[in-house]
């Protein structure tokens, strides 16, 4: 059972963005996806769940094509928070989230009492409990990407793809979320600005640098100093911190 990447390239405008990109993502498994701005790694979720359609068939969930699933059996297998979410038309929260619950619906089934007893439950995992009825556009930037997650978390499906899910939010709603996600029976796939956060939760990190995979491994084997020299060109000292026995980067300015 799992999520697998098969030889993926990706080119826009001739233009090669991803190469030969492969990957396996394993049941209950947190990955994280990291590497510096413009290395592909939204062009690498976004062919995941299925915004871009790669050439050849590349993304298989438990040796399925994803290309060929349809797009309620997609839903249920895969949930997506993505980066950018352009709104034109205003909903109500509550229609906001009830969104995620349509791949559990039968066609034009209403909204039935235990959708909307989901639906509060998980605004409250996300601390916005008794936000029903707010219209979405009204909402901070933090407040919309809990509305999403949400969202993503009434789909109850097996795999969670997330593009930097924690960018909008204040510190302890970026602790907050990766809680939640970590407390989740799904599978995780998410791309982490962060690198300490994605030390502290992920299982394992994928590194990105200039539309390839280069290191691939758990946060100590794939967030040394050498990686973040070479890819981020940052010095940094890496320790391991006491309270949470995970590591700790301390980035060094040049002046330093
Ligand atoms: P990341 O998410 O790691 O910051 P992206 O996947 O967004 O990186 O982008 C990877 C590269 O692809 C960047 O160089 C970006 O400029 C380019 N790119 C992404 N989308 C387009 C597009 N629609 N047209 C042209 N170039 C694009
Ligand atoms: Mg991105």
């Amino acid at each position: 059972m799992s999520l697998e990447v098969k030889t993926l390239d990706y080119e826009i405008r001739g233009k090669e963005i991803l190469k030969d990109i492969s990957l396996e993502i394993h049941t209950k498994e947190f990955v994280g996806l990291v590497g510096p701005n413009g290395c592909g790694k939204s062009t690498l979720l976004k062919n995941i769940y299925r915004t871009l359609r790669p050439k050849y068939n590349t993304v298989f969930i438990d040796g399925n094509d994803i290309l060929k699933l349809s797009s309620r059996k997609m839903a249920r297998e895969l949930a997506v928070m993505a980066q950018e979410n352009n709104m034109e038309f205003d909903f109500k929260v509550q229609d906001m989230v009830m969104f995620g619950r349509y791949s559990h619906k039968k066609f034009l089934q209403g909204d039935t009492s235990r959708d909307r007893e989901l639906c509060a439950e998980y605004l409250a995992e996300v601390g916005l409990e008794g936000y029903e009825d707010r219209s979405y556009l009204s909402l901070s930037g933090g407040e919309k990407q809990r509305v999403l997650l949400a969202r993503v978390l009434i789909q109850e499906s097996r795999y969670i793809i997330l593009d930097e899910p924690t960018n909008h939010l204040d510190i302890s709603y970026q602790y907050q979320i990766m809680d939640i996600l970590k407390k989740q029976e799904a599978t995780v796939f998410s791309s982490v600005h962060d690198l300490n956060l994605a030390a502290l939760y992920c299982d394992r990190i994928l590194f990105m640098y200039q539309g390839k995979i280069v290191d691939d491994g758990t946060p100590e084997e794939v967030l040394t100093s050498e990686n973040l020299w070479k890819y981020f060109q940052i010095r940094a000292q890496i320790s391991r911190n006491p309270a949470t026995g995970k590591l700790q980067i301390y980035y060094l300015p040049d002046w330093i």
